[in-house]
C-alpha cells in the first residue's frame, strides 16, 4: 500500500518535514500562522471539527500515517490526533520536543495554570510575558502596581498599564538582553517549549537574575511512536 502521510503542522521542524513530502503527502496547518506557498505536498488551512471530523477526513483522504507536529501546549488538536488515527485504524506519530532543563544560575518557578501564574506574579512590577495571545483576555485584571509588557506574533493595543509588541522568532541573546534590559523587567512568563529559536531569553534572565515562571506543560497523549526532532522523523520516514 502507498503511504500517504497527513503531517499536522504548528511549530518550525513540521515545515522542515512538510519540505521534504511529495505531491501524495497534506501538510495541516490551523490557519494562525504564514501559510508556505512553495511546497511540492498539498497543503490544508483550518480545522478538521474535532476528532470526529479528523478521523473522517483520515478515511475519505485514504491517509495511511497521521504525524502530530503541532507545538507541546497544543493539547486539543494532539488529544484529536490520537483518537481519530485509532478510530480510522491507522498509526500516529507524534514529534515531541524535550523540555528546556534548568540550569545552575536559574530560578525557574512551574505554575499549573492562569490563576497559579496570578498568584506567583504578585511580588512582581515589570513582568514580560511570552505565552502568546493568552494573557490579552487579562488586561483588565493588572493590578495597579504592575506593568506588563507582552509579546506575540503580531503587535496590537494594549492599555494604559500593558504594552504588547510583535516579534517572530528566532531571537537572539543580544536583543533579548536589552529588551529585558530597556523595560526593566523583573520576572519572564514562558511556555516550556523547547524550542531553540526562543530559549536565549532563558539565558539572558539566568544572566541578570530574573526569575521565571514556567506554564507547566500539558499532558498529551500516548501515541504509536514518539520522536524528539525532524532529523529523527525523517530517518524512520527513509526521506
Ligand atoms: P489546540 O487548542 O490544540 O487546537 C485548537 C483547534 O485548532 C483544534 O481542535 C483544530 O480544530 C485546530 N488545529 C490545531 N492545529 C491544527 C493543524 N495543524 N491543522 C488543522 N487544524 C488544527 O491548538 P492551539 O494551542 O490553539 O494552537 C493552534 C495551532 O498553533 C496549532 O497547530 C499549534 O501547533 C500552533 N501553535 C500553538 C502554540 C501554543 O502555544 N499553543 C504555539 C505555537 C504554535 P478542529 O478541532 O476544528 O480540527
Amino acid at each position: 500500500m502507498t503511504t500517504r502521510i497527513l503531517l499536522l503542522g504548528g511549530i518550525t521542524e513540521a515545515l522542515a518535514i512538510a519540505r521534504r513530502l511529495g505531491p501524495q503527502h497534506v501538510y495541516s496547518l490551523a490557519g494562525i500562522g504564514r501559510v508556505p506557498q512553495d511546497l511540492q505536498c498539498q497543503v490544508r488551512v483550518g480545522g478538521f471539527g474535532g476528532a470526529e471530523g479528523l478521523a473522517s477526513y483520515l478515511r475519505e483522504a485514504g491517509i495511511t500515517l497521521l504525524i502530530d507536529a503541532t507545538h507541546p501546549y497544543a493539547a486539543q488538536i494532539s488529544r484529536n490526533a490520537a483518537s481519530a488515527a485509532r478510530s480510522a485504524g491507522i498509526p500516529c506519530w507524534a514529534l515531541r520536543r524535550p523540555a528546556w532543563q534548568a540550569q545552575a544560575g536559574d530560578d525557574w518557578r512551574e505554575v499549573e495554570d492562569w490563576a497559579g501564574l496570578i498568584e506567583a506574579l504578585k511580588p512582581f512590577r515589570r513582568p514580560l510575558f511570552t505565552l502568546g495571545r493568552e494573557p490579552l483576555q487579562h488586561l483588565d485584571e493588572i493590578p495597579p502596581e504592575q506593568f506588563w509588557t507582552l509579546r506575540a506574533l503580531e503587535a496590537c493595543t494594549g492599555n494604559a498599564r500593558c504594552e504588547v509588541i510583535g516579534a517572530r522568532g528566532p531571537f537572539h541573546i543580544q536583543e533579548e538582553r536589552t529588551l529585558f534590559q530597556r523595560r526593566n523587567i523583573d520576572v519572564l512568563i514562558s511556555k516550556n517549549s523547547g524550542s531553540v529559536a526562543t530559549e536565549p531569553k532563558l539565558e539572558v534572565a539566568r544572566d541578570l537574575g530574573v526569575p521565571v515562571l514556567i506554564l507547566k506543560r500539558p499532558k498529551l497523549p500516548t501515541v504509536d511512536l514518539e520522536l524528539a526532532g525532524a532529523d529523527e522523523l525523517l530517518v524512520r520516514l527513509a526521506l
